[in-house]
């Protein structure tokens, strides 16, 4: 009987791979844009001079139409007593860390997307949803979403958030680099109020030179490390910090992009239009069969 099932599986499985093949003689691969401009732009973010201000987290919400507090209110420190991500409701946080001496002050990193060049959430996504965008924006698309959320679960950085507390049409949330606002050649929400000029926005090229110059000029301010110049592949967002930045909660990560079985075996499947509903009845019917092996298996041990 079990013998049968499975024939009757398999022969199911032709059959839709035959109709899904047949789908479409046009493949429709969902590849990243994965577009890498020349001259792309980024923020170089220089955390020595952030004084916790948190404007950037009120113009970011005022600029996405998230509900926001008075701006006075962000003077509120006790805020920094918990460590914060951004989430669904606020797209970026600024933590504070303590100060380690008597000679040394806190310091406050605000955390977003980093706007990755080989972004492991475009290739994660089957549907094609993210695209890198050629001034360096990584943005999602709401009308392909189909709330897999393989997303969140390839992002390096723990971006992408869900909106798990709303019932109808939930979106996935994350920092946009402000896109409605930098492709008409405007300047990011955040690093158009920040007071300090923490938040320098240019070419990601410029971005990087500026930060070895401050490294050379001043080599007792920072480390002699520009946090995304090389992890993950390169990010847009840049940092510069006067502490190692492990002591300020930025993973660890090597050179080699996010992206990868997930993407060789997500991409390799949509390259033929396979719809989802097709894919999940393909991966039950693996799980159904292994379920049955295992049982088959146990009958026949206990047999012997
Ligand atoms: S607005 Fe500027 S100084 Fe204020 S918290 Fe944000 S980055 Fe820091
Ligand atoms: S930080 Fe995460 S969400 Fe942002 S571009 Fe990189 S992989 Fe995507
Ligand atoms: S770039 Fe725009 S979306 Fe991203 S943190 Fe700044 S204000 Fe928010």
């Amino acid at each position: 009987m079990a013998n049968q099932s499975r024939r009757n599986f398999l022969k199911t499985s032709a059959l839709i791979g035959a109709g899904l093949t047949g789908v479409s003689s046009k493949p429709a691969k969902a590849a990243p844009n994965n577009i890498l401009d020349e001259n792309r732009m980024g923020v170089l973010v220089d955390t020595t001079v952030c004084i916790g201000c948190r404007k950037c987290e009120w113009a970011c919400k005022t600029a996405h139409n998230l509900s926001a507090q008075s701006i006075e209110s962000y003077n509120d420190r006790s805020v920094f007593k918990n460590m914060r991500r951004p989430d669904d409701k606020t797209l970026t946080v600024v933590n504070e860390y303590a100060a380690k001496g008597d000679d040394q002050f806190p310091v406050d990193v605000k955390v977003q997307c980093m706007h990755c060049d080989k972004p492991a959430c475009v290739s994660a996504c089957i549907v094609g949803a993210f695209s890198k965008e050629k001034n360096g924006s990584v943005i999602w698309n709401g009308d392909r979403c189909i709330g897999c959320r393989y997303c969140m679960v390839a992002c390096p950085f723990q971006v992408p958030a869900f909106e798990y507390g709303k019932a109808i049409q939930p979106e996935v949330r994350k920092c946009d680099f402000c896109f409605d606002r930098t492709k008409d050649g405007k300047l990011p929400a955040c690093v158009e109020i920040c007071p300090m000029e923490v938040l320098t926005y240019g070419r990601r090229e410029e971005l990087i030179d500026l930060a070895h110059q401050k490294i050379s000029l001043y080599p007792d301010r920072y480390v002699n490390n520009v946090y995304g110049e090389h992890e993950v592949g390169g990010t847009s967002w840049l940092y510069l910090a006067g502490r190692d930045f492990h002591e300020l909660q930025f993973p660890k990560l090597g050179t080699n992009p996010a992206p990868g079985v997930s993407e060789a075996i997500q991409h390799g499947i949509f390259a033929y239009f396979v719809p989802p509903i097709a894919l999940y009845a393909l991966f039950g019917g693996v799980m159904w069969l292994n379920k049955n092996r295992k049982q088959d298996e146990h009958k026949e041990a206990n047999h012997e």
